[in-house]
């Protein structure tokens, strides 16, 4: 008899949620973290009373109906909506792409001639069936957008060319013919009120933690506490990386303190030329509507994530999807451990689809 049912090796949201269904359903659950936090990369800690999103801005939004209901369970959310807007060399867009975008870039006033804008520039690049995110890019918004809005931005992200990255990332940001600044085609948007480590800390609540502890470092002691380990690391770094190291990207934040009750009058301005040295900005308050006299901004700056430093965006493309597939063969084989979520998937995840498979696992382990 071992005195766990499951470990859960990191508490950020597939961790939390996992823990917090098992415990429900009467199991004993002892989670920790190599961080001295809670969250995975959601947390946020407050600074001159605003919640400051540490590890990157973090918007929740669903399609997912039980994900919304579930998630409403352990915190109230706002009615936050986001909307970007794109600093090109001191230019103003709108984001995501829609009418105001194509108005502000050509001077358009209708739907059809927006389209017709974009079909003219998509035919002049001659592409009928796009193979890369330029391709894709180009295809859906044209030219002149995917220059001044999309090349600068993506390759500093990413730090790869457009022409060397899979499409789909392109294909996480809406196109639409209307008047609509949403971000996101979801039907529930919003952030937690109090902030997301709130979120998890109700997740969690009644639940053993153990922070700043590596579970790789002792792996077999930890081992000997529960019967089944729902690891939520690296999966390469669970194998030693024998099969090589797959690759992520890291971002690096500057935040500060201004004496300012308001900086950029907005959550979010991304700075889509090559030059600016960081990817966008984030004044915090915005979140939550923040009324303090000063704020909190952090700007962000993407680099190639080596061995040691935080893993944030996993370079989906087939190279490493292929290592990832070698590794999950490994994984498949361990006897009595789960691998899960961004790190342990190897996955591009939003936090509502986390939590969906997250709540698919608990499912399957009869925890739901
Ligand atoms: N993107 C862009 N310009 C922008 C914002 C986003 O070209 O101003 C592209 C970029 O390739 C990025 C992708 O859209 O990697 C997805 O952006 P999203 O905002 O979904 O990324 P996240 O918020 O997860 O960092």
């Amino acid at each position: 008899m071992k005195q766990y049912d499951y470990l859960v090796v990191g508490a950020g949201l597939y961790g939390a949620v996992f823990a917090q269904q098992a415990k429900q359903s009467g199991k004993s659950v002892l989670v920790i973290d190599k961080r001295p936090h809670i969250g995975g990369n959601v947390y946020t800690k407050p600074v001159e009373d605003i919640n400051v999103h540490v590890y990157g801005a973090h918007i929740f939004h669903t399609n997912d109906k039980e994900v919304w209901e579930y998630v409403n369970r352990f915190a109230e959310f706002n009615r936050f909506t986001n909307s970007p807007v794109a600093n090109y060399r001191g230019e103003l867009y709108s984001l995501p792409f829609n009418m105001y975008t194509f108005n502000q870039m050509w001077g358009v006033v209708t739907p059809e001639e927006a389209e017709a804008k974009i079909q003219a520039q998509k035919q002049e690049a001659g592409i009928t069936e796009p193979k890369n995110l330029e391709e894709q890019a180009i295809s859906l918004v044209g030219k002149d957008i995917y220059e001044k809005l999309i090349k600068g931005y993506t390759e500093k992200q990413w730090g790869r060319p457009c022409s060397e990255l899979p499409a789909f990332i392109i294909k996480r940001l809406p196109v639409r013919f209307t008047f609509d600044n949403n971000y996101f085609n979801a039907r529930y948007q919003g952030i937690p009120v109090g902030g997301y480590t709130k979120l998890v800390e109700n997740l969690l609540d009644g639940i053993e933690v153990r922070l700043s502890v590596d579970y790789l470092d002792e792996k077999a002691e930890w081992d000997a506490l529960a019967d089944k380990v729902v690891y939520t690391g690296a999966i390469d770094r669970y194998f030693e990386y024998r099969l090589g190291v797959l690759e992520y990207r890291s971002v690096r934040f500057e935040t500060e303190v201004l004496d300012t009750p308001n900086f950029q009058g907005n959550a979010a301005v991304n700075y889509t030329d090559a030059e600016t040295p960081y990817t966008r900005i984030i004044e915090h308050k915005w979140f939550e509507f923040g009324t303090q006299p000063k704020t909190v901004v952090s700007r962000e700056y993407s680099s190639e994530w080596k061995v040691g430093d935080e893993p944030y965006y996993p370079v989906n493309n087939e190279k490493n999807n292929a290592l990832y597939a070698q590794y999950k063969a490994l994984a498949e084989n361990e006897p009595n451990v789960i691998f899960g979520g961004r790190l342990g998937e190897y996955k591009y995840y939003d936090m509502d689809t986390v939590i969906a498979a997250s709540l698919a696992l608990c499912k399957k382990e009869g925890v739901r």
